[in-house]
């Protein structure tokens, strides 16, 4: 039995966090709850499953992002869909081309984006506070943005001085970009800049390690395109106690202010 009528359909495009359910919004769990049909792909698809039984699941493959689209607009005419991305939708995920072929096909179809714990914020809770305060993200996937692009952009952000979050740091067909990224921080950073690399925040196989930019040759094998990588600003410190290294800390400047 359909549960919805034609035209009482409704879009929610859902950011679903890093990894296990804990990270996912309670406004997302309760959209995922109220849909009929659930699009994604499968390791989003896995992370949810303990709370998409018995609704219709629509898996799609990395690569066919508009066909994804498309469907779940198509969709969405009748029936209550959520189109599922990690992290937030709307940081390097599905929401702007959802709403870009929406707006080509003026359907009028209601839509809602629902935030979610992205990439950053997850990898610097897992390294304590690199962000703190001013940041810049950058991805280096040259799928979508010509490599020159990114170049530019690179120089842009680590001349700012500040922390600098890179997404897609690495995958198998674009293994030198990284190299590439870590070249370019170094001409605006010391050698003894922290460094922390996030594999698989909140999910299986989770690996936290913080190292320096003049070290990071040697870390650059744990890069992979499920890790997150915080490269520090002017500020940011090793923070330690004792003679361990607990993560990175990024001062906001209290200690200019006040003592303690
Ligand atoms: N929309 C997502 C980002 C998608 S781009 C978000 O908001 O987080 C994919 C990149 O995100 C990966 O290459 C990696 O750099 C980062 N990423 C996503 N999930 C991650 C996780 N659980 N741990 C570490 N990095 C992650």
């Amino acid at each position: 039995m359909p549960s919805h009528d034609n035209r009482t359909g409704m879009l929610y495009i859902i950011g679903i966090g890093p990894g296990s359910p804990d990270q996912l919004t309670g406004q997302a769990r309760e959209a995922l709850l109220k849909s009929d049909v659930i699009i994604g792909n499968d390791t989003y698809l896995e992370q949810i499953g303990s709370l998409i039984g018995g609704k219709e699941i629509i898996r799609s493959s990395m690569g066919q992002e508009v066909e994804r689209a498309k469907r779940s607009i198509e969709l969405s005419r009748s029936r209550i869909v959520s189109m599922v991305s990690g992290g937030d939708a709307g940081i390097y995920g599905m929401a702007s081309i959802v709403l870009e072929v929406l707006e080509h096909e003026q359907s009028g179809i209601p839509v809602e984006v629902i935030p979610g714990v992205t990439a950053a914020t997850a990898a610097a809770s897992l390294l304590g506070s690199p962000l703190s305060g001013d940041f810049a993200t950058l991805s280096l996937s040259d799928l979508l943005t010509p490599i020159e692009v990114i170049e530019r952009r690179l120089h842009a952000a680590f001349s700012m001085g500040t922390p600098v979050v890179l997404y897609n740091p690495k995958s198998r067909g674009r293994p030198h970009n990284f190299a590439l990224a870590m070249e370019i921080a170094g001409k605006y950073r010391q050698a003894a800049t922290p460094v922390g690399i996030v594999k698989n925040a909140y999910r299986g196989g989770e690996e936290i390690m913080v190292t320096t930019l003049g070290e990071i040759g040697r870390a650059e094998g744990k890069v992979d395109m499920h890790t997150t990588v915080i490269v520090g600003g002017e500020e940011s410190r090793i923070w330690r106690n004792g003679d361990d290294v607990k993560g990175i800390i990024t001062p906001r400047g209290y200690h200019r202010k006040y003592l303690y």
